[in-house]
């Protein structure tokens, strides 16, 4: 069984966790208060501990400052801890954190889980970087047909578009290089958002302003009303 106790190394609360069965020591330092946390074998020497955290204390003291540093988000933030649920396509996944052996993050899914593969010491904006870019290939990957079958049901064409994350906006289209920008949080939701939001952006090829033609436009390329409707509750969600 694991047994969870505190322990003070060079001035610093560390909360180590002992389980048979460990192979090695792992370190992280736990969003949003930087606790730092260390798990060991069962038995493993207090000296072997001290040295383990002497020894990557400037990596240690790096992570903490950048995560102190950050502005605190509500407890809206999600954690990066295996149990969590995250959305593919608006189905939930279960995820799977594990350790590497290297400094490398790495994320994948498979039927039910999301597996995120990180260092010894993690950061949150790492896992979040690694898990944005598991959403941006899923986008570039179906981006292409969505544009294809929604350029000709409205009627225009663009000459390109790239997937950026963006805080403020689920998408942006550039009138007059025809290049629409889209949201790579998009992922998360069901794929008839991403349709809806590409629609939104090609109808403004028609129409440059938010007009009453504007919604009319994307309501007549968008013809299901309920799920117009549904599609818009689920954006707004995020308000972004
Ligand atoms: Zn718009």
């Amino acid at each position: 069984m694991a047994k969870v106790s505190h322990i003070n190394i060079a001035g610093l609360d560390i909360e180590l966790t002992s389980k048979p069965g460990l192979k090695n020591i792992y370190l992280r330092v736990k969003p949003p208060e930087g606790i730092i946390s260390v798990s060991a074998p069962s038995g493993v020497s207090l000296e072997l501990i001290n040295e383990f955290i002497s020894h990557n204390i400037t990596s240690i003291n790096q992570a903490r400052e950048k995560l102190l540093s950050q502005p605190q988000e509500s407890s809206s933030k999600q954690e990066y801890i295996s149990g969590r649920k995250f959305y593919l396509w608006g189905k939930p996944y279960i995820l799977d954190v594990r350790e590497s052996q290297g400094k490398s993050y790495s994320v994948k899914f498979t039927g039910e889980s999301i597996i995120l593969t990180v260092p010894e010491i993690s950061t949150h904006e790492n896992c979040e970087r690694a898990l944005n870019e598991l959403y941006r290939s899923e986008l570039k990957r179906v981006l292409p047909d969505v544009i294809k079958t929604c350029s000709n049901r409205v009627g225009v064409q663009v000459n390109s578009f790239s997937v950026r994350n963006m805080k403020t906006c689920w998408g942006t289209c550039h009138i007059r290089k025809k290049h629409i920008v889209i949201n790579l949080q998009l992922a998360n939701k069901p794929p008839e958002c991403l349709e809806y939001v590409v629609v939104h952006e090609l109808v403004h090829l028609l129409e440059k302003n938010h007009t009453k033609r504007f919604h009319a436009l994307v309501s007549k390329n968008f013809p299901d009303a309920i799920c117009e409707r549904r599609v818009k509750n689920l954006l707004a969600e995020n308000q972004l």
